[in-house]
């Protein structure tokens, strides 16, 4: 991937005006061209090769895998609520789940698989998007698999552990000629849209430097986000990332090195596998930097960019909402949207027209932020600035 951030910065501010205008739309998905990362790419267009849905008027079918917290507690509810798409579909190992939701959201019996059968979803023609929402090990496999069976997907963040899986992921999607979205709820949330807004136009003047952290004290201490082998990591893993994107979509800027230092575990036994808190810093070509704190020991939730000018803040940042935000001449007012029901339309909008998805929310978004998240493990491991190339 080439990162020419300061094209893209004028790309960006070139195309202004279309982000300006989507904004008093009652849809509050993106314009045309905002949120560009990388120059030139040229990739959020009709492709006649994926006119498959190219519907409109038609709710696309989504099927959920894995139905745990965040599927039962926040895409479930949000799909009552969707413009584009809607809850076709299942997957899941548990019966008394399969039949709890079934009822629940009146769901065919033909559409509820587990996942020994869910290769089946091929011949599901109800079906036209599979959302991986299983553990972090677990993404890879299963949307390689839904790709097989022929179907758009939507996988959770962190998009993987690795980028090797990453670019496995995105591999047999694009072999299988179907897209690949990231679960980034916060790309189409209108006060982080703004807060976007007010770094890369330079509102304030130039972003001088970010503080950009997430953490929560995390609880139930036998639970995969724990475990290395199923997580990848700790609060990094988890929550970090949008830390770590919160300090790149202020600044417009790719990060170019990384240093990073992990704290004492106060809590050796729960954290025996990963770490507890963390802090990085990343240093952007315009000469922005950035620190961030992740943690599972308490909580924080912010991201304040300090300008030539002023400043810019939300608190909380991160979270389902609403978030808050101020800068030094004000309230931030923006209007507050569910923030699942909005991703999911906004990506089941432009499958619905027939367009390849913007760059910031497909596997090349995920694969970058994985390969962020392991060069920060690497920093922090070796006690070395690590090097960073987009
Ligand atoms: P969870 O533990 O509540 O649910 C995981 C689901 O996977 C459960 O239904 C569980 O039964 C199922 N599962 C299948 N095989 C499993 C196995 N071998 N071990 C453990 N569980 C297994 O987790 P969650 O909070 O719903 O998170 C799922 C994914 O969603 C993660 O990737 C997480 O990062 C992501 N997530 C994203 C957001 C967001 O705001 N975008 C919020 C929460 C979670």
């Amino acid at each position: 991937m080439k990162n020419q951030p300061l094209n893209s910065r004028r790309k960006f501010l070139r195309n202004l005006g279309a982000g300006a205008s989507a904004l008093s739309l009652p849809f509050l998905g993106y314009a045309d061209n905002e949120f560009v990362r990388h120059e030139n790419n040229g990739l959020y267009t009709l492709d006649k090769n994926l006119k498959d849905l190219a519907q409109p008027g038609r709710k696309l079918g989504i099927a959920l895998v894995g139905l745990g917290y965040y599927s039962k507690n926040l895409l479930a509810p949000a799909l009552q609520e969707t413009q584009y798409c809607r809850l076709a579909g299942i997957v899941t190992g548990t019966p008394t789940k399969a039949e709890e939701w079934k009822q629940k959201y009146n769901i065919p019996q033909a559409n509820i698989y587990d996942y020994k059968t869910f290769d089946r979803i091929a011949d599901n023609k109800d079906i036209d998007v599979v959302y991986v929402v299983l553990p972090n090990s677990m993404h890879e496999e299963y949307v390689v698999r839904a790709a097989k069976a022929g179907k758009h997907v939507i996988c959770e963040k962190p998009m993987a552990i690795t980028p090797k899986e990453c670019q496995n992921m995105i591999d047999a999607c694009k072999k299988a000629n179907k897209q690949l979205a990231i679960g980034y709820r916060l790309h189409y949330e209108p006060f982080t849209k703004e807060v976007m807004r007010l770094g890369r136009e330079k509102v304030f003047g130039a972003v001088k430097f970010v503080e950009s952290s997430d953490g929560f004290r995390s609880g139930d201490p036998n639970q995969w986000r724990l475990k290395k082998s199923m997580a990848g990591g700790g609060p990094l893993m988890d929550v970090g990332i949008y830390a770590i994107q919160g300090a790149r979509y202020v600044t417009g800027e790719e990060p170019i090195s990384v240093t990073a230092q992990f704290a004492p575990k106060t809590d050796p036994q729960k954290f025996k596998d990963v770490e507890e808190t963390m802090f990085w810093q990343f240093e952007f070509p315009s000469g922005a930097v950035s620190n961030s704190t992740t943690s599972y020991a308490a909580g924080v939730e912010r991201l304040y960019a300090s300008c030539e000018k002023g400043w810019f803040e939300l608190a909380p940042a991160f979270g389902y909402g609403p978030l808050k935000g101020r800068t030094s001449k004000g309230p931030i007012e923006q209007p507050v949207v569910n923030h699942q029901a909005t991703h999911m339309d906004g990506v089941c909008k432009d499958l619905l027209d027939g367009k390849t998805l913007r760059d910031h929310i497909t596997g090349a978004e995920g694969l970058w932020d994985v390969k962020l998240l392991q060069a920060i493990y690497q920093a922090a491991e070796t006690g070395r600035k690590i090097s960073l190339k987009a």
